[in-house]
Order: structure tokens, then C-alpha cells, then sequence
């Protein structure tokens, strides 16, 4: 049998799905992935794929509601593939169009560093205070 570590360095070793490998134009890429030790096997699915499946033939089971997109507030740059699926919304073209239109994904902008000020509020106890 193998150990959960030995697992984890198989599953890196593997080219592995991630949810923004944009290996797939689903708006929302979910990858589940499960292992299984005393079997020896890895089971992966494309979960955002399975579930266009089921979209196409239950419509009727799935809700789209539209909201103003976000402006990207991350401090790491934005994943191009998320950066592809806004710019496919925000035109209203198809990803693939998107691809080719959207240019460079916003960058990221470091956050301001929070100080936390604990104050004495009786007895033992104190309230955080959180600046920044
Ligand atoms: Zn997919």
C-alpha cells in the first residue's frame, strides 16, 4: 500500500487538472479528484464539464442570474483563464474570442499591512482591534 505521501508525490508527478488550467471553456472549471489507496487508483473528473452535460439536457435544474462583474482586487495577478471567462462576459463573445481580444490579465496590487491593537475590555479579556 502507499502512503498519503507517496499519493501526493504521484498526483504532482502526473500533469494534474487544476481549476484554471483552461483546459476546457467552462465559466466554472471544478475538478474533483479522489484517492483511493487500497486500490491504488486516482479518480479525476471534470466536474464543470460533467455538469454542462447535465445543463444541456436538464436545463430546467439550472439558474443563471447576471450581476456587474468584479473588477480584479487580488493581490496576486489575475488567472489568465478567469481573466478570459470576465472579458468573454464583459464583451458578451465567446471564449474563444475572448482568448484573442482580452490582452494582458490585470497585475495584482499588494494589500496595505493590517495591525491588530488589543485592548483591555475587563478582566483577562481584551477586544482586537484591526487597522489598515
Ligand atoms: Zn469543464
Amino acid at each position: 500500500m502507499i502512503t498519503l505521501e507517496q499519493a501526493t508525490e504521484i498526483a504532482e508527478a502526473r500533469d494534474a487538472w487544476s481549476v484554471q488550467d483552461d483546459l476546457c471553456d467552462c465559466v466554472y472549471q471544478r475538478i474533483g479528484s479522489w484517492f483511493n489507496p487500497y486500490i491504488g487508483e486516482f479518480l479525476e473528473t471534470r466536474l464543470c464539464c460533467v455538469w454542462a452535460k447535465f445543463e444541456a439536457q436538464w436545463p430546467e435544474l439550472f439558474r443563471r442570474t447576471k450581476q456587474e462583474p468584479a473588477i480584479w482586487d487580488g493581490e496576486a495577478d489575475m488567472p489568465v483563464a478567469v481573466w478570459h471567462r470576465q472579458m468573454s462576459a464583459h464583451l458578451g463573445v465567446p471564449l474563444e474570442e475572448a482568448r484573442t481580444l482580452a490582452g494582458s490579465a490585470p497585475k495584482g496590487k499588494a494589500k496595505p499591512e493590517k495591525i491588530s491593537l488589543y485592548l483591555p475590555v475587563g478582566g483577562d479579556e481584551y477586544a482586537e482591534f484591526v487597522l489598515g
